[in-house]
């Protein structure tokens, strides 16, 4: 009887926590206030975080020294843009950090961050629609054609400011409600995760049975996907989960893509693998798509899943270190990936949160990741 108003309440904190991390700056690099209130919620849990070198924020969850330890790992920062020159007349030109779509750019509201309650706000330009002549209305411009406008009339007024080469930009934070539950805003990827893994370790402090499990707010992913590798070197896990958005196709423009419905529940990565320079990828260790998939059947829980090329997350690297961690990417439908709008359902992080709490329990000193056990 007790459990409704229990959900009820971890849903309410949930919503909460992800619309308050929404609205934090972070980008790669620059994670620093997200860090701060995370740190703040992993201590009122009665967990000692800690913070290495790259500013990972790692703490442990003390659970049977016999089972596989576990790493849960999502990350804080978030893409954005930099100062790349500051021009004469006041306007600031940008480089690009981490895959920043170029057509979502303009009008789009911006935020200079240059230190907390000093942050100054910019609008990136759009030409005014009455000069645009035909042959440019359907182009996109590219990124060193932008330019952000912040008010100001003179290189000095901007570098008074604060702001200088360099300066990290992010979207101007904003969270919106939408309909059945939904929200729409900035840094939904991958703060969205994040709050998961806060009511996962709740969760999990309350669970008599359970592994040993780090949990490790990561940086960098946007940047480079490699920021929780000096995490997993430090930590050693047996098992690594990597949480982030499963890309929703259950719109007009991805329909081809896969089966994934926003709101249609958690989803898991079957393959993963991105080619442009990267070669990498996450091909789950079937000892995890076995776990997550009989936890989703014993819970009632509709486990949704995705394999395509074109994305990866730093599970990719994590899982090639020491002598080989085994690797799974779960996560939470999400839509328009990398705009200043994504969206996510409350539900389905609600289902990720479930799944997880309930299969890491399941993880014991017999849980075998043996790969003879399972064979192909
Ligand atoms: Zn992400």
């Amino acid at each position: 009887m007790a459990k409704q108003p229990k959900a009820d309440a971890a849903a309410a904190r949930l919503k909460a926590l992800v619309s308050e991390l929404m609205l934090i700056p972070g980008l790669s690099g620059y994670e620093g206030r997200v860090r701060k209130r995370l740190a703040a919620e992993l201590k009122a849990l009665g967990l000692m975080p800690r913070t290495d070198r790259l500013g990972n924020l790692i703490a442990t969850v003390e659970g049977d020294a016999k089972a596989p330890s576990v790493m849960l790992f999502a990350h804080m920062d978030q893409l954005g843009l930099v100062v790349r020159k500051i021009e004469a007349n006041g306007l600031v030109r940008v480089e690009r950090l981490g895959g920043v779509p170029e057509k979502a750019l303009p009008a789009q509201a911006v935020l200079f961050c240059v230190g907390e309650g000093r942050d100054v706000p910019g609008v990136i330009a759009n030409k005014s629609h009455h000069a645009t002549a035909q042959d440019e209305k359907y182009r996109v411009l590219p990124y060193p054609e932008l330019y952000v406008d912040a008010g100001f009339g003179s290189a000095a007024e901007v570098l008074a400011t604060g702001i200088d080469i360099g300066t990290p930009i992010v979207y101007a934070p904003q969270v919106t409600e939408l309909a059945n539950g939904r929200l729409a805003g900035t840094s939904v990827d991958d703060r969205a995760a994040c709050a998961v893994i806060v009511e996962v370790a709740r969760t999990l402090l309350e669970a008599k049975k359970k592994p040993t499990v780090h949990v490790v707010f990561s940086v960098l992913e946007e940047f480079n996907l490699r920021g929780a590798v000096t995490a997993a070197q430090v930590l050693e896990p047996d098992i690594a989960i990597q949480l982030d958005l499963i890309l929703a196709t259950d719109t007009p423009d991805m329909m081809a893509r896969g089966d994934v419905r926003l709101g249609g529940g958690p989803a898991m990565s079957l393959y993963s693998f991105h080619g442009r320079g990267t070669l990498n990828g996450t091909i789950p260790h079937p000892a995890l798509v076995k776990l997550f998939g009989d936890t989703a059947k014993a819970e009632g829980l509709n486990l949704q899943k995705s394999a395509h090329i074109g994305a990866l997350t730093d599970s990719s690297y994590v899982q090639l270190v020491g002598q080989g961690v085994a690797a799974i990417d779960l996560g939470f439908p999400m839509r328009y990936s990398h705009s200043a709008l994504e969206v996510c359902d409350l539900a389905d992080l609600m289902g990720l949160t479930q799944l997880l709490a309930a299969g890491l329990t399941r993880i014991d000193a017999k849980f075998s990741l043996d790969r003879d056990d399972y064979p192909s």
